[in-house]
């Protein structure tokens, strides 16, 4: 895990460490994009860092898991999508025994949404605080919080990189360079928010390609089709996910337009006019040959290794084949 920026923060958790005064309830706050939730994540790997020291040593089991947001005594809660009785029933634990005996660790993300019989129902685990649990409140803004809960919580601000530090953290995350500084600026530095625009971008480009793949499908042209996959996003760390996209999409649409050629209703969400088209155009026979194709290369692609090329040249081949007779 790597903390871009929030230097502060991150010397004041240190600090408290080092003074053996790692406060019981801690509440991050600052604008969308600032890296609350990271440094929620961040400190609770400190409260169960196996090595115990001033920062996680991000190698321990319990660091790893942390990372992961796998570990069982990590309770993460999403305020934007929790009620009033399920927050009383996933505190109500907190009284037991963790997992696995140690400190057991509950992240309440976006609190400042919650109402106030929510916020009270906090208040009486601050009030009492047991030296098992430990609280990580994370809110865009701390307003909205009951001043009774602010007064029992250590308050730390988080801020957003300056537009220079912002493009580092993206070429890093595997942005290249000339879109990094694009994005650092437009964002004036909220490195949240970036990626954010990053990743919605590279998923509107996705479906383009695979709208224009499927035109071509339904033109027969093979050539365009092969054009189309080739502007699907490419992502650094997995070279494989353009073909997982294209046949997972594909296979939704070819689906669905055989329901519909059989008199039945779409189910999947994809675009509905061009599974309507490609009933249109397509006897369910074919139709159902296609679902065939994408059925099997599901299963090749949902592996962990395949060859991209020859995955995807096999694939539009096996198409082509179907609607070419
Ligand atoms: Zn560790």
């Amino acid at each position: 895990m790597e903390i871009y920026g929030n230097k502060e923060a991150v010397k004041r958790l240190s600090e408290y460490r080092a003074n053996g005064r790692m406060p019981h309830s801690l509440l991050f706050f600052g604008d969308s994009g600032t890296g609350k939730r990271t440094l929620a994540f961040y400190t609770a790997m400190l409260y169960l860092c196996e090595k115990g020291g001033d920062t996680p040593c991000m190698k321990c089991l319990n660091c790893e898991r942390t990372e992961k947001r796998i570990h069982p005594d990590v309770i993460y809660v999403d305020g934007e999508k929790t009620s009033v009785v399920q927050l009383r029933e996933i505190l109500k634990d907190s009284y037991g025994a963790s997992v696995e005996g140690g400190i057991r660790v509950y992240i309440l993300s976006e609190f400042q949404v919650l109402n106030r019989e929510c916020q009270n129902a906090l208040l009486t685990h601050l009030e009492e605080p047991s030296d098992m649990v430990r609280f990580i409140l994370t809110a865009s803004n701390k307003n909205g919080i009951l001043p009774t809960i602010l007064s029992r919580t250590a308050l730390i601000r988080t801020y957003p990189l300056s537009p220079r530090e912002c493009e580092t953290a993206l070429k890093k995350e595997g942005i290249s360079g000339e879109e990094a500084e694009k994005t650092a600026r437009t964002y004036k530095g909220n490195l949240g928010l970036a990626l954010k625009a990053l990743e919605n971008k590279n998923t509107r480009l996705y479906f383009a390609a695979v709208r224009e793949y499927t035109e071509a499908v339904l033109k027969g042209d093979e050539y365009f089709a092969l054009r189309a996959f080739a502007k699907l996003p490419q992502t650094k760390e997995d070279k494989r996910e353009p073909v997982r996209i294209l046949v997972t999409e594909t296979a939704k649409l070819f689906h669905d337009a055989l329901a519909s050629a059989e008199g039945g209703k779409p189910s999947c969400g994809c675009d509905v006019e061009l599974a309507k088209r490609l009933a249109e155009k397509y006897p369910p026979a074919v139709l159902n040959e296609l679902c065939g194709i994408t059925k099997r290369f599901s299963d090749i692609v949902s592996s962990v290794y395949f060859n991209t090329k020859s995955a995807s040249d096999a694939f539009t081949a096996g198409i082509f084949d179907k609607v070419k007779k």
